[in-house]
């Protein structure tokens, strides 16, 4: 070394010298020793670069009366003990290869009911990913295709109601990759925090603020919602019909898409309920369901009405009678009102009679606890199938052919018909903390491939790259995590084609 060597070599900074570069994605981060890279999934311990969260191998339940737990809002159980062959290894934890030709992190054999069984497992970066969450709350949060605002910025839209819940749909690539450079860092970051269950406050624009964590209640305008409604105002009449019969002399259930009114609905008309000339404001559909008897909003029934007589007009003078009875309800029972028509036929307030508290009760009752749900949806694209195989689209008829499971931290997931490998799957189901990201940005999302060893060989598979669990093991600190009773376990031979040809 000439001098000019030696100075430069004495003036470079030590961690300089010691960095190691991560392959893991596209990012190529220089790691310095006892530094994490960006993402935090990868570390340089003493110039090795490691993965920093354990593999995850699942268990199946022990018929020792041991009662299991979800996988989320549980303590997790670390272990570094081997597993044996009742273990499936997820792909939380295992890491990613980068570029994608390579082999898969883990390939892994095993053994199930003496077929030859193999695993590929990889945590698959996702620029084309989202959630959908489904909100159970009548209450309006915001029109349909309203933007959805964390920190400020658009992370998605409202999409069409369902049957007691309100739609949102997040993520996407056009938030990710398509909006400015904060944009897709608050999109990559909410997704990531409800695919882990944590919480995540979003505002709709010309709607409400929600808090929304995955299992848990939504939380609408500071305001905890408690009850799923029971069906839409016409179920609702059509439901407890008979239960009123005879109590009110009418009962409208108040609605935001559909209120329903007894005596008009054929529920009334064929337990034999007198007309009462009862004008209620809206557009009517059929023969006791209205549509549009006040604009969305907290109030009743996912309308913005506080009191409830501001969707009736005048009764008619021709049919109502002084003293005729009439209950007001809302969908979840939550809201109610019992009034009498005075002599002038303008209803007045009173106690609810016992007799109709019961129904108003029932209908409470029959409401499910309100609850967000966090659907993670991606796509498997070409670059991931490549760490499968050698030939991609193999891998997308295997998985078509049932001949491939797919799965998500060993959740079951739903394949979507049509072309690609387009999954979803509950991250309730999941192992905590499942997920990660990349700032590209992306989302790390856990996928395994289970399939027979001969189909694998078939579909053009790494065979060399095929290793037994007790290696994986021995390369990699692991925790264990038992399997939830509800998903099932993913080399049960019955969630394959073969197996079904076999009984045929
Ligand atoms: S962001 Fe993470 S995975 Fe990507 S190169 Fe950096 S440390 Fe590796």
């Amino acid at each position: 070394m000439d001098q000019a060597e030696q100075r430069r070599a004495q003036t470079k900074p030590a961690a300089a010298v010691e960095k190691i570069r991560c392959d893991a994605c596209p990012v190529m981060c220089y790691i310095a020793d006892g530094k994490s890279g960006a993402c935090d999934r990868y570390a340089n311990h003493a110039g090795v670069l490691v993965r920093l969260d354990p593999l995850t191998i699942i268990e199946q339940a022990k018929d020792d009366g041991h009662k299991l737990v979800p996988f989320m809002n549980r303590e997790e159980e670390w272990s570094g003990d081997l597993v044996g062959q009742s273990g499936f290894v997820t792909a939380v934890g295992a890491g990613t290869t980068y570029p994608d030709y390579k082999p898969a992190p883990f390939i892994v054999s095993s053994k199930a009911d003496d077929v030859d069984m193999v695993t590929v497992v990889t945590e698959g970066i996702f620029s084309y990913c989202g959630v959908k969450v489904k909100i159970d709350t009548d209450r309006h949060l915001g029109p349909e295709q309203a933007v959805v605002r964390a920190a400020g910025e658009a992370v998605g839209h409202v999409t069409t109601g369902e049957y007691g819940s309100q739609m949102l749909s997040l993520g996407g690539v056009n938030h990710l990759t398509g909006g400015s450079k904060k944009e897709g860092r608050i999109t990559c970051d909410t997704l990531l925090n409800l695919c882990n269950g944590k919480a995540v406050e979003l505002t709709i624009d010309e709607g409400s603020d929600v808090v929304v964590q995955a299992g848990k209640p939504p939380i609408v305008n500071g305001f905890q919602e408690e009850r799923m409604r029971v069906g839409c105002g016409s179920a609702t009449i059509g439901m407890f019909a008979q239960q009123w019969f005879g109590h009110s002399d009418e009962v409208v259930v108040v609605d935001d898409h559909i209120t329903g009114v007894l005596s008009e609905h054929q529920a009334g008309k064929v337990l034999g309920v007198e007309p009462t000339g009862i004008k209620i404001k809206g557009r009517r559909s059929t023969p006791g369901r209205y549509f549009q008897v006040a604009e969305p909003g907290a109030g009743w029934g996912g309308t913005d009405v506080d009191d409830p007589l501001a969707i009736l007009g005048d009764f008619d003078p021709k049919v109502a009678k002084a003293g005729q009875s009439l209950l007001m309800v809302s969908t979840t029972g939550e809201q109610y009102a019992y009034f009498e028509l005075d002599d002038e036929l303008k209803p007045v307030e009173k106690d609810l009679p016992a007799s109709l508290k019961v129904s108003v009760e029932r209908i409470a009752e029959n409401c499910e606890p309100a609850c967000c749900s966090v659907l993670f949806m991606g796509g498997a694209g070409g670059s991931l199938r490549a760490g499968v195989t050698e030939n991609p689209v193999r891998l997308t008829h295997s998985v078509k052919d049932t001949l491939t499971y797919v799965s998500c931290g060993g959740a079951p997931v739903y394949v979507w018909p049509g072309g690609g490998i387009t999954v979803m799957v509950d991250v309730t189901r999941m192992p905590e903390n499942s997920f990660g990201y990349v700032p590209t940005p992306a989302i790390v999302a856990p996928i395994e491939f289970t399939m027979r060893l001969d189909d694998y060989e078939q579909l053009g598979g790494y065979m060399d790259a095929v290793v037994s669990m007790e290696d994986v093991l021995a390369q990699s600190g692991s925790r264990r995590v038992q399997n939830p009773d509800d998903n099932p376990w993913p080399t049960t031979s019955k969630l394959y084609r073969w197996d079904r040809d076999r009984g045929s």
